[in-house]
């Protein structure tokens, strides 16, 4: 996918997109403007395709079908969204300095007319040219006036998209986050695991579930599980670094990709990540009583080169199911690494 439309190219994408916002009585909010924009660019077919389906059936596009065609379409394809913005960005930045460099023209040609004003004044004393000389330079600030006018129109204009995409990251960001643990959630996952996939990187996928965590529920309480929950992820998080990602897979698993990691350096991340856990001591804050320790089982598996994703992950959760049978509190390597690791 190609991040830069050029100028020309996004303003007409930007002509055909806000008109048909109205047409279909859509508001212009981040969501429906990122949408639109890709339907006008083209830059998504299946959008595209959806989107006339939808008016050759219906006749228009309602707010929540523009809604559902961005979740279904656009809200896991950055590139897209990305390219969106800079394509809008550039083009009121080009008309914004547009208008400012003829501001500074028009200006400058009042100053030279003042001058040829003064001159007229001090050399012919009155007269029909000095006259004309007047109302041009009366007309010129008529000119700056208007062209101030846009500028700032433009400035605004500029200043509420900056504050359109600052609210398409967030609200993408917390589709990405996990509401409970603030790390990121199964949607972050499935976005890294498949690129991870799609571009053949070599990495490894561990798969840490908490063991015996009902028991934390059971024992104290479902919010004291919810506790132990966020504790857990943001340890995990702290001790990640890079190109490492947590997230929360699931209930009490958490699932960690290690890009350009070879399988002996994932088996130590796995080691580090489970002792480093089990050395956690956390209180009740009613009781201030310690809780029983917690500890992680882990399972990691090595990506091999064009495998489907679900086989990764499959040999990863078998690894983390023998982690369990090995007793708990401890890390298994897949079943063809277990002579390696
Ligand atoms: P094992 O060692 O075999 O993994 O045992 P376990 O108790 O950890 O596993 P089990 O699958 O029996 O129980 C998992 C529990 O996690 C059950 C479920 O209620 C609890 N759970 C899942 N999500 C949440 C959550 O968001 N908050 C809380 N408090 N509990 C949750
Ligand atoms: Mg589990
Ligand atoms: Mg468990």
């Amino acid at each position: 996918m190609d991040y830069t439309d050029n100028v020309e190219q996004a303003s007409e994408y930007l002509r055909i997109a806000l008109p048909l916002l109205n047409k279909h009585g859509i508001p212009p909010n981040p969501i429906h403007y990122t949408v639109w924009y890709a339907y006008a660019s083209g830059q998504n077919s299946n959008l595209t395709k959806a989107i006339n389906q939808v008016i050759e059936a219906k006749g228009s596009v309602s707010a929540e079908m523009s809604h559902a065609l961005y979740k279904k379409h656009l809200q896991n394809h950055d590139a897209v969204s990305m390219q969106v913005h800079e394509g809008v960005n550039k083009v009121m930045e080009a008309l914004t300095d547009q208008l400012v460099s003829s501001s500074d023209q028009v200006m400058h040609y009042n100053e030279v007319l003042d001058v040829v004003d003064k001159e007229l004044e001090v050399e012919s004393g009155s007269g029909h040219l000095h006259d004309v000389v007047k109302n041009l330079s009366q007309e010129t600030h008529v000119m700056q006036t208007v062209n101030r006018d846009l500028t700032q129109k433009l400035n605004n204009s500029s200043t509420q998209l900056s504050t359109l995409k600052k609210e398409l990251d967030e609200a993408r960001k917390a589709a990405n986050t996990d509401i409970l643990t603030g790390i990121p959630n199964r949607q972050a996952f499935e976005s890294r695991f498949s690129l991870c996939i799609k571009e053949k990187t070599p990495f490894c996928l561990l798969i840490a579930d908490i063991d015996f965590f009902k028991k934390f529920n059971d024992n104290y309480g479902h919010q004291l599980g919810d506790k132990v929950l966020r504790f857990v992820a943001q340890i995990l998080q702290k001790h990640l670094k890079g190109q490492d990602m947590v997230t929360r897979f699931g209930g009490e698993e958490f699932a960690i990709i290690l890009p350009e990691t070879p399988f002996a350096g994932a088996m130590t991340v796995a080691e580090n990540l489970r002792n480093i856990i089990q050395q956690q001591k956390l209180r009740r804050t009613d009781s201030k009583e310690f809780i029983d320790s917690i500890t992680l089982s882990i399972g990691v598996a090595m990506y091999r080169p064009d495998e489907a994703g679900e086989d990764l992950i499959e040999r990863a959760d078998t690894a983390l199911y023998q982690a369990k049978k090995n007793g708990r509190n401890c890390v298994t390597a897949e079943e063809a690494l277990t002579q390696t690791a």
